[in-house]
């Protein structure tokens, strides 16, 4: 063999049957096609699936009770390919503080095939109910909600949604499975921007989506998985996978911190208001209490003032960082108004934290001096 061979199949692996504790990445994008023209194990081609994907979509299905899970290459991927499932001409019920972008995709890409949708307050059910019309496929929940964190009642509104024959997705990417298990609670889907807290580290973009059931929407939703492409790289399935293992004990320490940092900062004479589930103020606690497991990490308070004194106060504080997304190991904050745009129905001075891993005292003594020096 001359060197430019061998530089190829010596570098084949050789390794197969190591049994190695912690999974291998494979980041071969193609696998050897047997005599018979069967592949092992069913691996054909990376994008049609992958060992790491596999492990990932097979760990996200068991966490969340689900039959199947599709992963993809960002959350906005997996929000996508739902939407593609449906037919041209379908209306969808979406909460008036749906995540900003999904109302976007809504608006500025799927119009253009015919998506009809209607924007409603999902915590009164009698205004869900008067959303509906012949042609409603899908309604969307966003619990807790993002950035205002009101509550959806998901049984109530599965309820609903089944007896007009629609189907239900929850967002579940705040309160992750170890806080809310949605299909439990009757929704059909479950999707997730594994961005956040499944791979709790700020380092991988990713999304997922899970079903109840082995049905024809999943089958639907496998074809646009592979035939669009938006699929997670065999690294990318590797960091959430390695996420997951401590999202359980990530989860429950950000709960925590954000309940002891809310009853600080609820009686605070600086703060107008803290908008928080775990609260008993919070309008919807009673619900909240019922179909959460713990009150998640995130947390939006608004400051006595305005936009202009809301996002002095984050720069006032040294142990949160000024950045957009949440979920992470590290403690952020972030105006939500001045990112969401002109549109937006965010109150001026709301700000948006996602709590880490830090320690609570130092957390609320960051409070403590940032606002006493505004
Ligand atoms: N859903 C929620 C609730 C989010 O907060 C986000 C991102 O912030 C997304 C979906 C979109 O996820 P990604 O950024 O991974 O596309």
């Amino acid at each position: 063999m001359k060197i430019e061979t061998t530089a190829i199949k010596s570098t084949e692996n050789h390794l197969k049957n190591l049994r190695p504790v912690s999974a291998p990445l494979y980041l071969s994008t193609t696998f050897h096609r047997n005599e018979d023209g069967t592949y092992n194990e069913g691996f054909l081609y990376t994008r049609h699936n992958n060992p790491n994907r596999q492990i990932l979509e097979q760990s996200i299905a068991t966490l969340e009770n689900g039959k199947v899970a599709y992963a993809f290459s960002s959350g906005m991927a997996a929000i996508s390919a739902i939407f593609q499932s449906l037919k041209a001409g379908d209306h969808v019920i979406l909460p008036d503080d749906v995540y900003f972008n999904i109302y976007l995709l809504c608006k500025e890409v799927l119009r253009r095939w015919d998506l009809q949708y209607t924007l409603v307050d999902m915590t009164d059910l009698e205004a869900v109910e008067l959303a509906f019309f012949d042609n409603t496929a899908l309604v969307w929940i966003e619990t807790p909600s993002n950035p205002q964190l009101k509550i959806t009642d998901i049984q109530a509104i599965a309820d609903l949604a089944h007896a007009k024959n629609a189907l239900v997705a929850v967002d579940n990417t705040w309160p992750s499975p170890v806080l809310q298990q949605p299909l439990d609670l009757g929704a059909d889907i479950v999707m997730h921007s594994t961005t956040k807290y499944f791979g709790g580290h700020s380092d991988v973009l990713g999304g997922c989506v899970v079903l109840k059931e082995q049905n024809e929407l999943a089958e639907r939703l496998s074809r646009i998985q592979v035939l669009s492409g938006a699929v997670p790289s065999p690294f990318d399935c590797w960091l959430v996978t390695r996420g997951i293992q401590t999202l359980p004990l990530r989860v429950k320490t950000q709960s925590q911190n954000a309940m002891q940092l809310a009853q600080f900062l609820e009686q605070h004479l600086q703060i107008e208001r803290v908008l928080y589930p775990g609260l008993e103020s919070h309008p919807q606690y009673e619900i909240a209490k019922q179909q959460m497991k713990g009150f998640g990490g995130m947390l939006a308070v608004l400051v006595k003032g305005d936009a202009k004194r809301a996002i002095e106060i984050t720069h006032q504080l040294k142990l949160f960082t000024v950045a957009t997304s949440l979920g992470g190991v590290e403690s952020l904050i972030e105006h939500r108004k001045s990112v969401e745009g002109e549109e937006s129905l965010t109150p001026d001075n709301l700000l948006r934290l996602s709590i880490g891993l830090e320690n609570v005292e130092d957390l609320i003594a960051d409070w403590e001096q940032a606002l006493k020096g505004c």
